[in-house]
């Protein structure tokens, strides 16, 4: 493990599907070498829509949570990951004003009303419909939740491949609409490490996406979205080798909601 990085994807056990005190993540963060965290866990919604998120009345203790482990050595950032569901953007507005945020992710995981394509609960659905029209719908939700402009930077950004299933033939016919936009808007993303963990067997996103991202001058970060402590900071040197064989030499850091670019 190399130092010096951050991990601002680490969830909370308010989510449901999360284990582990955050002062639990802090002390693993530590031990990986890393210089600084961030909190990032699923954000409320104005409707109840499933349950692997806190509710409304849980994110002030969210917020006290993360600042409590905030005064010890280590800087933890208060993050929030945002799901873009269209129609919900005043929600996602209103969210923004309700705490000292350091950065908000936008997330696409539902792609259609109940349908979130990466719940297992789902996966069938894979078989029942074309992988290219999942995939298709996904990155259309995707280009407009970058599109938004309600995001510092947006998570795990081929997430459809997550149970292993990829439309045939070169795919970067999906990721060029999601860069171009990237670019527009000036927004980062995430190389996220879950990837490796899950059947997909690498990261979020493919080394293709890396690169034309690279070329789009599109400002990186890597994140592990640890939904447990020892998740922390996983296989961070291999997704550095990663970025820096697509060209990265820099990533990003965020405080209120700014961005900054340090040496990868
Ligand atoms: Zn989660
Ligand atoms: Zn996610």
């Amino acid at each position: 493990m190399s130092s010096g990085g951050t991990d601002y994807h680490i969830h909370t056990p308010l989510c449901r599907h999360a284990v582990g005190d955050p002062i639990e993540y802090v002390r693993a963060a530590q031990a990986a070498g890393l210089a600084e965290i961030g909190f990032a866990d699923h954000s409320p919604m104005p409707q109840k829509l499933d349950d692997w998120r806190m509710s409304i009345e849980e994110l002030p203790r969210y917020v006290e949570m993360v600042e409590e482990v905030g005064s010890m050595e280590l800087p933890v950032r208060l993050g929030l990951e945002c799901d873009f569901i269209e129609g919900n953007e005043s929600w996602i507005e209103s969210l923004a004003g309700r705490a000292s945020w350091d950065y908000f992710i936008g997330s696409v995981h539902y792609i259609a009303p109940g349908w979130d394509v990466d719940n297992p609960k789902y996966l069938s659905r894979f078989k029942q419909y074309p992988v290219d029209e999942i995939w298709g719908l996904y990155w259309r939700h995707y280009v407009r939740c970058i599109e938004s402009g309600l995001f510092d930077f947006v998570a795990h950004p081929d997430l459809p491949k997550k149970f292993g299933f990829r439309p045939a033939g070169d795919l970067r016919r999906y990721y060029r609409p999601a860069i171009e936009a990237l670019a527009e808007r000036n927004v980062a993303f995430e190389i996220n490490t879950a990837g490796l963990r899950k059947d997909a067997k690498e990261v979020y996103p493919a080394l293709e996406f890396l690169e034309l991202a690279y070329e789009g001058g599109v400002a990186l970060v890597i994140n592990s979205d640890a939904h447990s402590p020892d998740e922390v900071g996983h296989r961070f040197d291999f997704a550095r080798d990663l970025a820096r064989q697509a060209g990265y030499k820099k990533v990003c850091r965020f405080k209120n909601r700014s961005r900054i670019e340090v040496d990868l």
